[in-house]
């Protein structure tokens, strides 16, 4: 019974290990991503939202006119035209 136990035990020990390993092995950070200071994060994939119908694109698809962020053309002029 208590061999049972230990044998449990030990494979549990052992699957952490190898975890360790394939995560080293895969050179990913010890820390997990939202561990990372602020503003690193939006370095990447920064997501701004349209000043007229409020959604959110990626900052590269972005439309700005006159300093005013939109998330189409469309949305830029049919705002400028009022
Ligand atoms: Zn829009």
């Amino acid at each position: 019974m208590i061999v049972r136990f230990l044998q449990i035990l030990l494979a549990f020990v052992v699957v952490r290990i190898l975890w360790g390993l394939v995560r080293s092995l895969f050179g990913k950070p010890a820390n997990p991503p939202r561990a990372a200071p602020p503003g690193r994060t939006e370095e990447r994939g920064r997501v701004v939202a349209c000043e007229r119908c409020d959604l959110h694109v990626p900052e590269e698809r972005a439309v700005v006119r006159d300093g005013r962020t939109f998330c189409s053309d469309a949305c830029a002029v049919s705002e400028s035209q009022g």
